[in-house]
């Protein structure tokens, strides 16, 4: 009898964005932004083991698609993402991704997932990971410019994992900030809507950046900042698109993700290619210092790295073994003798000549 259902060997787990958003409200976001946090810096702290590349990135003129690959020698994983700042006027995210994990042992994919709401936990998690041993201690204020689609995310993950209990927000498009204060509503935060960046940035120990705009923009200006903040800056991730004046820059100490992929997109684009910078694994497994005086600068050049994506794959990889929350996709072909692939076709209709004999 012909056999059209796929082996269940083969099945792909796939997380779509239904089972995302079904997963992220199972587990609760506070939760799984500290859960994804935790995930990252097991991996952050096993960092040398890594296969570790710049993404591979193709630019043009409206944005950029990228791929984000790396293993740790038992799991491959891989992400493909896109940036376009020009989307939201037509309706479409600036950013979209989905990603996938496989087994190094046999090279088959073992989870498929969407990644954009992902990404956005995932990048919220760094972050706060990240300002969790970099800002000042007792930091209860963030001023977050830009209020588009990743700003929720960044403050709560900031509320969940490093204790902020006040934010400040600006864009320059009042309707983001509009909603962003009303999706942040009963998150049990004290949030302000600013009139300017100038304003957003007053009291405030932690100020993130998360603007989209293919430029050099000067998103914070030398003499907004004063001294003992730490700067949380997403936004700068791509060659030609900054957010900060360089006179900053000289004034922080610089903490990346991995400075051969920061060094092409990040702030630190904008110096010498020699400039320091800790790598902030480093500062997690304790090998570098962190923040080390009340009034030092900090800044973190984040512009995304695969890691975090394999660990937020895993993270998500592990959680659906319990939740159920996937589809079985048929995403491989397995036919019943390996070498006969062709053969296979068989399953879904008769060969030519068995038919011709009828
Ligand atoms: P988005 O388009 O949804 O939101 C960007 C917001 O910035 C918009 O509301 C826009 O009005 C505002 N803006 C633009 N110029 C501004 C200015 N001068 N001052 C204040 N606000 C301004 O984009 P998003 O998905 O929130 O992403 C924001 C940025 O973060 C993008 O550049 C994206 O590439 C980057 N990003 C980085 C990482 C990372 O890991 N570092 C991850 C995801 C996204």
């Amino acid at each position: 009898m012909t056999q059209l259902a796929p082996s269940a060997k083969a099945l792909v787990p796939f997380v779509s964005v239904d089972h995302m958003m079904k997963l992220i409200h199972h587990i609760g976001i506070e939760p799984m932004l500290r859960g994804l946090a935790s995930y990252i810096e097991a991996d952050f702290k096993r960092w040398e083991l890594f296969d570790k590349t710049p993404r591979v990135a193709s630019h043009s003129a409206e944005g950029v698609i990228e791929l984000m690959p790396t293993s740790d020698g038992e799991v491959y994983g891989f992400k493909y993402v896109n940036g376009h700042p020009k989307n939201t006027a037509e309706g479409l995210q600036t950013v979209t991704a989905f990603g996938l994990l496989a087994d190094v042992g046999n090279g088959y994919p073992v989870l498929l997932s969407e990644m954009t709401l992902l990404t956005a936990m995932r990048t919220a998690a760094t972050s706060a990971l990240v300002a969790r041993v970099l800002a000042p201690k007792g930091s209860t204020t963030m001023a977050m410019i830009g209020n588009g689609a990743q700003s929720e995310f960044q403050t709560i993950a900031m509320k969940a994992i490093c204790g902020l209990t006040h934010v400040r927000l600006f864009d320059t498009d009042p309707g983001a900030t509009a909603k962003c204060a009303a999706n942040l509503a009963g998150y049990g935060l004290h949030v302000t809507a600013c009139n300017s960046a100038q304003e957003a940035i007053l009291g405030a120990q932690i100020i993130t950046t998360c603007t989209a705009d293919k430029q050099y923009a000067t998103i914070l200006s030398d003499n907004m900042v004063g001294a003992g903040v730490h700067i949380n800056a997403i936004g700068g991730d791509c060659p030609g698109k900054t957010e900060l004046a360089p006179a900053i820059l000289h004034r922080s100490d610089i903490f990346v993700e991995y400075p051969e992929q920061t060094r092409i997109e990040g702030e630190i684009q904008q110096l010498a290619p020699d400039h320091p910078v800790t790598e902030i694994w480093q500062v997690l497994t304790g090998q570098a210092p962190g923040r080390s005086a009340d009034k030092q600068i900090t800044l973190f050049d984040s512009v995304g790295f695969a890691i975090e994506d394999f660990s937020a794959l895993r993270y998500v990889r592990d959680q659906i073994k319990t939740t159920g929350l996937f589809h079985p996709l048929d995403l491989l072909a397995v036919p019943d003798d390996p070498r006969d692939l062709f053969g296979m076709l068989d399953r879904a209709a008769p060969h030519p000549h068995v038919a011709s004999a009828k």
